[in-house]
């Protein structure tokens, strides 16, 4: 679970930042080419300013659409972007390329601000905000070049507010990839700090987080909260005759099946080296019984593969709820009551605290 969603994350960082550097050679030397012209004393020329901008902005819609697919989005995209930079190239005046510019940066750049906006919201990373900011700076500037361009006629404010435009831009962009980054590394990070190594499911601490949430909609919607703990029955034996490798696929298998018998709803957790914790909202005692015994005989007709041949085990829960005043100290400590008084019982088996 755990270990699925940080390669996850790797690999899209990975891709992410691939064409990041792509984006950035392709301004590099845009910009070299430039310092070149402009060195050498050639006349005034932003046509390599023009074809790395529009061909580094190419490749931003990649980045932020996370996609690579071809479909009839990319399709236009690639053919606008094909029409513009070979116009930009074959353009026969200065006038005119700053005309191609303009209209390209304005139709292009709503089009990547609009995505950058809709991916800022969806995952919740303020990396994207910056870059939508860089986004709208161009096309701002933009209408500034079309009045002085048709309205005024100076082309040389509209070369320098092209050269503003660009140059902000892409610093603005490398400053929102760099908090994207940051931004999903944190996550991973907080993730995998709530997580248990061994079985993916919550530990302490992610279940306390969780349990918030829940307790914050039971008091709203007055429900109750259920727990259940459960605890292998003799596990030391298990390491004792098997080793500790062994004991730990045993302790993986039980947690897999305990997350496949609850709701997704419900957290799991493991709570102590062999001991579980599941967490059901709007669940009364009878329903978290129920769960609790559907545990118990999974676990029992569970057969562990190892390699000398299988492991059988059985285990004892404990089961508390509470209503209203819901307090996660006190919710596990009844049903540890309750587990403490099925091990006594003879173990393999649900108990429910009672006072
Ligand atoms: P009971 O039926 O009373 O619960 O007996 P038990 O042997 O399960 O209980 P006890 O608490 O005495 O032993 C728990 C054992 O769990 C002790 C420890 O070696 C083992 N254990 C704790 N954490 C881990 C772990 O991460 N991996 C493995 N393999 N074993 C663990
Ligand atoms: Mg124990
Ligand atoms: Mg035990």
């Amino acid at each position: 679970m755990l270990s699925s969603y940080l390669i996850e994350f790797k690999t899209r960082s990975r891709s992410v930042l691939n064409i990041f550097r792509i984006y950035f050679i392709f301004g590099f030397f845009g910009w070299l080419f430039f310092g070149l012209v402009e060195f050498s004393n050639v006349a005034v020329n932003i046509l390599w300013l023009a074809v790395s901008f529009s061909s580094a902005s190419f490749m931003l819609y990649f980045m932020l659409s996370d996609q690579f697919r071809f479909n009839i989005y990319t399709s236009l995209w690639c053919l606008s972007h094909l029409i513009f930079i070979t116009v930009e190239i074959l353009t026969p005046s200065l006038d005119f390329l700053l005309r191609t510019f303009t209209l390209y940066v304005f139709i292009h750049m709503t089009i990547l601000a609009y995505i950058a906006n809709r991916r800022k919201k969806k995952a919740r990373n303020i990396g994207y905000g910056i870059i939508s900011l860089a986004l709208y700076i161009p096309l701002f500037l933009a209408v500034l070049q079309a009045y002085f361009l048709i309205g005024e006629k100076n082309t040389e404010i509209v070369v320098g507010l092209s050269i503003l435009s660009a140059a902000t831009s892409y610093s603005l962009v490398a400053l929102g990839f760099i908090t994207m980054l940051l931004v999903l590394e944190r996550n991973a990070y907080e993730s995998q700090a709530h997580r248990d190594a061994l079985t993916g499911l919550y530990n302490r601490w992610g279940l306390d987080s969780a349990f918030d949430l829940i307790s914050a909609q039971s008091l709203r919607e007055n429900t109750e909260v259920s727990a259940i703990i459960c605890d292998i029955d003799f596990f030391k034996t298990v390491n004792d005759t098997y080793g500790h490798d062994i004991g730990d696929t045993v302790l993986k298998s039980c947690a897999l099946m305990i997350h496949k018998v609850v709701r997704a709803s419900d957290l799991c957790s493991r709570y102590g080296g062999e001991e579980f914790i599941v967490i059901l909202p709007k669940t009364d005692i009878l329903g978290a019984k129920t769960v609790a015994d559907k545990i118990r005989s999974k676990v029992e007709s569970m057969e562990i593969q190892i390699p000398d041949g299988t492991v059988q085990l059985t285990v004892s829960l404990g089961v508390s709820c509470q209503k209203k005043e819901i307090d996660i100290d006190s919710l596990i400590k009844m049903a540890d009551d309750a587990l403490y008084q099925a091990k006594s019982n003879g173990r393999n088996q649900v108990c429910i605290y009672s006072e």
